[in-house]
């Protein structure tokens, strides 16, 4: 911490970042995987059928892919291609074949309903999408070219069953322009509400997904006493969210590290799997953790032995759920990281020394990273020991919000801080805590949730007349959502009517899983919804009981 300036900086050695300004993402990742053993190791293997894609086959897949992508689909540099899939071993070859191309891809978690993918779609101007069969006919029906992506490996049968994907991920591939891509240009779309408001699309950058990776292969690599490429990690995180996309479809390729993929995390199913495969490394979210420590205690603890480190992110990890898996495996490091969409997921990197392991803590600035604690009443930059606003800056942070710069210049300040929505410490170690949020979001097992987004569902119902949605906390899934509604004064709606309403129209994560029946709305004299207010009415319903 320097009192000067009141910036935190990170306490790992800088990274020198390559400077060449037309570096693409793709060419910049398949430059650190070299020929030999490693390139002959499996990237990715899935878990159910074990069937894998070593490191040069997947080099020759994505050329392949990007082929047919041009020239049978004639996508072309700048057009934004949509991804609405579960997780799938070919989910990473289609995004690398996309972004080789110059292609900008979006992301859409696969349970979201019509209208969540119709908004997104058209935002981002989608002309294409890939899909699985669960959603095809959903994204047929809104006037887009659709392929069906197989969940069958066996070429042999899809080259029947689905042609046209086979024909793609099989193209000669023939001469394709290299396009020129600078390192600026943006590379995917990801959907966050950020600190307000509903969800905008968070425009990352060539230059932020490569300083990802170089996080992997300049530092990542530094920290293990054996080569990275002899890890085995678990992605039962969904690769549609920044957390799973940065770690299992970027870094850790780079470090040439094995990836299994799970469809969906299941928790019966993943300790069959961490057996199976000799996981080393699982990253996961709180209530992945928490379902993980209770299938352990009634296993032997040799199913274990191979998994060195659990990683944890995304939502807050309480003291119990810590407590319980170092009592239940204590051989296995746990340590917890902190970011962001907005920042590529990059922020903190968690740390347990021989002398020092905090693990409510997420960890020390990752390198490259700076921050601010910032006290909202004065503005001032905080010291050590003190809590406010997290503010922090780096190569990984967001270009700006999509066709909105007015949400851009609320979130990155003029000299290029990103403001988090997070309050926050740092100790007198350089550890970073974080304690609270000011920002709306709301976190269910991971997941972001706007209230607004929700709240806009709720006032179109034609017997509602005002709405507002808050968290309340779950020990399971972290925070769920509770609507405050108004109805109309003659009607008989019930709270079971609200949820169901809304759960027909929102992805199941998003539903709403509580109704509290109120008269008004607290609200500022501008009309701006008192977040703090309902949290005290909702605490008051609670301890009214
Ligand atoms: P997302 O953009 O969906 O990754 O959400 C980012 C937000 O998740 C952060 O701003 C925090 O509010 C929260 N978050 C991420 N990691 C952690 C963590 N380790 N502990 C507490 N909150 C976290």
């Amino acid at each position: 911490f320097s009192p000067e300036t009141g910036m935190y900086t990170s306490k790992f050695p800088s990274l020198h970042l390559p400077v060449d300004p037309n570096l693409d993402a793709v060419s910049a990742l398949f430059s650190h995987i070299h020929d030999g053993d490693d390139a002959a190791s499996a990237a990715f293997v899935d878990s159910s059928t074990g069937f894998s894609i070593s490191y040069t086959e997947l080099r020759v897949m994505v050329k392949s892919m990007a082929a047919g992508i041009y020239h049978d689909l004639g996508v072309r540099q700048g057009d934004v291609v949509s991804l609405v899939l579960p997780n799938s071993v070919y989910f990473p070859v289609i995004f690398l074949s996309l972004i080789s191309l110059g292609a900008i891809v979006t992301t859409v978690n696969p349970s979201s309903s019509l209208g969540e993918i119709k908004k997104q779609v058209s935002e981002c101007n989608v002309g294409l999408a890939f899909t699985s069969h669960e959603n095809f006919e959903k994204l047929s029906s809104l006037g887009i070219v659709v392929i069906r992506v197989p969940e069958s490996y066996d070429f042999d049968s899809f080259r029947i069953e689905n042609p046209k994907f086979y024909a793609i991920i099989k193209r000669d591939f023939g001469f394709v322009p290299k396009p020129l891509i600078n390192q600026d240009d943006v590379a995917a779309i990801m959907y966050s509400s950020g600190t307000t408001g509903a969800s905008k699309g968070v425009l990352l950058t060539h230059r932020n997904l490569i300083a990802t990776m170089e996080l992997f292969v300049r530092f990542e690599a530094s920290q293990y006493e054996y080569p990275g490429s002899s890890n085995v990690y678990l992605a039962a995180l969904p690769l549609c969210h920044i957390y799973g996309l940065s770690l299992f479809v970027l870094g850790l390729l780079s470090l040439g590290s094995t990836i299994v993929v799970m469809r969906r995390f299941d928790a019966s199913d993943v300790i069959n799997v961490i057996e199976r495969f000799k996981i080393t490394h699982f990253p996961v979210v709180p209530p992945m953790l928490m379902a993980l420590t209770k299938k352990a205690k009634g296993v032997c603890g040799e199913v274990f032995k191979s998994l060195k480190q659990v990683s944890c992110g995304a939502a807050p990890l309480s003291r119990k759920f810590i407590e319980d898996f170092l009592g239940t495996l204590p051989h296995v490091d746990l340590i917890q990281g902190y970011g962001m969409t907005e920042s590529t997921a990059v922020g903190t990197r968690g740390f347990n020394s021989q002398k020092l392991r905090k693990y409510s803590s997420v960890g020390l600035l990752a390198p490259n990273m700076q921050a601010k604690v910032v006290d909202w009443s004065s503005g001032s930059f905080l010291p050590p020991g003190n809590r406010g606003e997290l503010w922090i800056q780096g190569p990984g942070v967001m270009k700006g919000y999509l066709n909105n710069p007015e949400a851009t210049q609320m979130t990155i300040s003029e000299d290029s801080w990103l403001r988090t929505g997070d309050i926050a410490y740092f100790d007198e170690d350089g550890y970073l805590f974080i304690v609270d949020r000011i920002k709306e979001i709301i976190k269910y097992k991971g997941f972001q949730i706007a209230p607004a987004d929700l709240e806009a569902v709720l006032v179109s119902h034609p017997l509602i007349i005002d709405a507002a949605v808050t968290a309340a906390p779950d020990e399971e899934c972290g925070e769920i959502p509770v609507a405050f509604v108004v109805r109309r004064q003659e009607t008989t709606l019930s709270e079971q009517d609200v949820i169901s309403y809304v759960a027909a129209q929102v992805a199941p994560y998003r539903k709403v899983r509580k109704v509290v029946m109120v008269s008004s709305i607290p609200k500022s004299p501008t009309g701006k919804i008192l977040r703090k207010e309902l949290k005290r009415i909702l605490t008051n319903c609670v301890s009214s009981r």
